[in-house]
């Protein structure tokens, strides 16, 4: 694609098999009690990486707006204490100092895909970052935003293809599972599958993850919740400890068919 100079499949990229990049944990963090718990039960699945949302990017002003640094800081005591790296998603450029010292991998969600200030910021890190796609981007918008954040010098990103708006609405959206094999087509970089945000619906988690690794994701990622019923967010799309495990033997049981 034209302009895209730095996300282009390289030529000595040589497929070599890597371990699933399996991202697990609530949608957003409640209390260290309740991550904990989460955090041992899917690090025992077989998770590779905890997720927790801080900072939320909520639609409503009058939804929890996440505990903000507080809950950063669980998330790294928590990640540290089972031995998880740990992922969250920064909506603001003067938070960056808090995601340096308390996370691994620093997600750009879905909201913020195209705030350019912010991917020239990140650009500049030396934190990999997990860049998901906008409900609205389209494949060239979506790698235009990963070719801000590496012409500023950072190579790390991770592409999270996480669904797409569109006419239907028995879904929260359409996931778009072409996506995968169309970014390994175009780019070097990996690229994971949400089919939690991707559908909106616990009993879809499982049928899309196992289309995501069928259609060559190096990973997923999905918001697991002990009682999802009770979730402080995105309730209606997370699955339980005991759904993530079967989940995870079966996405790891499906790759190695591949
Ligand atoms: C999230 O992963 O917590 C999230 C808000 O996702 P998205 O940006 O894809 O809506
Ligand atoms: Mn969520």
């Amino acid at each position: 694609m034209k302009d895209l100079k730095l996300v282009k499949k390289l030529d000595s990229d040589v497929k070599t098999k890597q371990e699933l990049i399996l991202i697990a944990g609530p949608c957003t963090i409640e209390s260290e009690e309740s991550l904990e718990l989460i955090a041992k039960e899917v690090k025992n699945a077989g998770a590779t990486m905890l997720r927790g949302g801080a900072f939320k990017p909520r639609t409503s002003p009058y939804d929890f707006q996440g505990l903000g640094l507080e809950g950063l800081k669980i998330l790294n005591k928590v990640g540290k204490k089972v031995g998880l790296p740990v992922v969250s998603e920064v909506v603001d450029a003067k938070d960056l100092e808090h995601f340096l010292e308390l996370v691994d991998v620093i997600q750009v969600g879905s909201r913020n895909v195209q705030n350019f200030s912010l991917l020239k910021e990140l650009g500049r890190v030396k934190k990999p970052v997990l860049l998901k796609r906008g409900a609205s981007s389209t494949y060239k918008e979506w790698l235009s935003s990963a070719e801000y954040i590496m012409l500023e010098g950072n190579p790390n990103i991770i592409l999270c293809e996480r669904g797409i708006r569109s006419f239907e609405d028995y879904t929260r959206n359409v996931l778009d599972i072409g996506a995968v094999p169309v970014m390994k087509e175009l780019t070097h970089l990996p690229i994971i599958v949400d089919p939690s945000h991707g559908t909106g619906k616990s009993s879809l988690v499982l049928p899309m993850s196992l289309a995501a690794i069928a259609s060559g994701a190096d990973g997923i990622m999905v918001e697991v919740h002990p009682c999802p019923d009770k979730a402080s967010c995105d309730a209606k799309q997370s699955i339980t400890p005991k759904e993530f495990t079967l989940l995870s033997e079966r996405i790891k049981r499906l790759s190695t068919c591949l």
